[in-house]
């Protein structure tokens, strides 16, 4: 991921690269290298950039460059889907500001309004918030944006998928007409380039090659088991990659405390993060996470997206990821800035078409694993698709047997990266994008047939109670295709 630039030759000032040289960071990332020259320069930029790849520095780099820290006002403005990215971005802005005498604020919704007014009135350099909480203040005039001069929303995607467009858009419109405008995002589709084009004035695109949407360090593996072995299939998932941190996704918000407490009760360190749990819950949870505390965090995609945790080498998803996009994000918190990852999915015999769906729309390959007498192995060579569901013989297997095999972390990457038949041990069946593409586009649902017709209904009635707005959209959206 390194390249010959560094910092400074991208016009990074000295004390913002000894800064970043603390931390180890000496070499600029692709999207780094790209970005900080052009938002230097003042011109907009929609940034397409693996999750990952070091997008918060690259914009943040170039703005804390041009931030006038005489000037006791407010200059730069970034805009997050959810609160946790915000703080993580402020922890940014304070850890590299610092130095050069740059303040910082977070202006996230669910925090006491009051307190941030009068933190305001100190005149940070740069406000981080959630679109509503920041439109919010603009609106009660507790927040200038008269002298703000770049605006940046990052996972832009996801900030017009929770609904926060409309305010993006006044919050564009209340700055002055030649503000900076940059946006980031794993993911871009028309909509965004479309709001580009709208909002941004001669923009530059800085993109990822064609078909690399995830970051190339993750292996991406799936479990096939029946719907009620799920649970125990992520047990023996999470038993066998011995990972010390990982995040298991889940689809159903109502499902999500039934698999905190069976993870607890089975042994595991293990705490949910809700989207619509009140702030300090939430922060205190990522913070137990962050210091180990915790071996698993709960999720679902609105909670966990664009978090950034240290070596967390394994995501699960319980159930596949609703579409692609969804599988990027998920897959995305592991696998940063190079390190080594794995992304797993735990899928029934119906659901197998999504993976091919995944592996034909990102061009990566998903390989099915067994774990089977303490090794993670194929079932079988390449198959034909069969209606009938496959029974495994699938039982538990002891934390010493996978032990014995020493089929970690690192002994499962170097099976899955492999594009043999056969690797150490490990046999691994292949859905590459040559496959035949998937009967219907990917919505992280299996096509129902009659006979579980009426099941099913019932089933995706009850998953969308109490789902988020966005979701059930989705899932509304889905049932419409068919
Ligand atoms: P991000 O994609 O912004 O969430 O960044 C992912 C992680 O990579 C963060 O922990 C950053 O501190 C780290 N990082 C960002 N840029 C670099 C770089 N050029 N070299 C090494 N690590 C980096």
């Amino acid at each position: 991921m390194e390249t010959n630039v560094n910092f400074l030759g991208l016009g990074i000032g000295e004390s913002l690269n000894d800064a970043l040289s603390r931390y180890g960071i000496t070499a600029p990332s692709p999207v780094q290298e790209q970005s900080i020259p052009l938002i230097l320069e003042g011109r907009d930029v929609l940034a397409q950039s693996q999750t990952g790849s070091g997008k918060t520095l690259a914009y943040l780099l170039p703005i804390l460059e041009k931030i006038n820290p005489e000037q006791k006002e407010m200059q730069a403005l970034i805009l997050a889907p959810t609160q946790e990215l915000a703080m993580q971005i402020v922890r940014e802005c304070e850890r590299y500001g610092e130095e050069k005498g740059i303040t910082s604020l977070g202006l996230i919704g669910g925090a006491a309004i009051k307190r941030q007014i009068e933190k305001l009135r100190r005149h940070p350099h740069i406000a981080v918030g959630t679109p509503g909480r920041i439109n919010e203040l603009i609106n009660v005039r507790k927040l200038k944006m008269h002298n703000v001069s770049t605006i940046v929303v990052d996972e832009v995607d996801q900030v017009l998928g929770l609904g926060g467009g409309s305010d993006v858009q006044r919050i564009i419109k209340s700055a002055k007409r030649d503000r900076q405008l940059v946006f980031l995002s794993a993911t871009i589709n028309e909509e965004i380039h479309s709001i580009a084009q709208r909002e941004m004035n001669d923009h530059a695109i800085v993109g990822i090659e064609p078909g690399q949407h995830t970051a190339s360090a993750i292996d991406h593996v799936y479990f096939v088991t029946e719907e009620r072995d799920k649970v125990d299939t992520l047990r023996r998932v999470l038993r066998h990659y011995k990972a010390p941190r990982s995040i298991v996704f889940v689809n159903d918000t109502e499902q999500i405390a039934e698999v905190e407490s069976k993870l607890e009760y089975m042994g595991f360190r293990a705490r949910a993060i809700y989207g619509d749990a009140d702030k300090v819950t939430r922060s205190t949870v990522l913070a137990q996470f962050r210091s180990g505390k915790l071996q698993v965090l709960v999720a679902t995609d609105v909670a966990a997206r664009g978090l950034d945790i240290e070596d967390l080498n394994l995501v699960v998803s319980l159930d596949p990821a609703f579409d692609a996009e969804f599988y990027v994000h998920r897959s995305g918190r592991t696998g940063r800035m190079g390190k080594k990852g794995v992304s797993a999915s735990i899928i029934t015999e119906r659901e197998r078409f999504i993976m091919r769906k995944f592996s034909d729309t990102l061009h990566i390959s998903l390989k099915e694993l067994v774990l089977e007498s303490g090794e993670a192995r194929t079932a079988s060579p390449a198959k034909p698709r069969s209606k009938k569901p496959v029974v495994r013989n699938d039982k538990p297997v002891g934390d010493q047997a996978i032990n014995s095999n020493g089929a970690g972390l690192g002994n499962a990457n170097t099976a899955a990266s492999s594009n043999q038949g056969q690797t150490n041990g490990f046999r691994t069946q292949e859905h590459t994008s040559s496959e035949a593409p998937a009967r219907r586009p990917a919505t992280g649902k299996a096509a129902p047939t009659k006979r579980d017709g009426k099941a099913k209904v019932r089933k995706a009635d009850q998953k969308s109670k109490g789902a988020p707005k966005w979701l059930k959209a989705k899932r509304n959206g889905a049932s419409d295709e068919k």
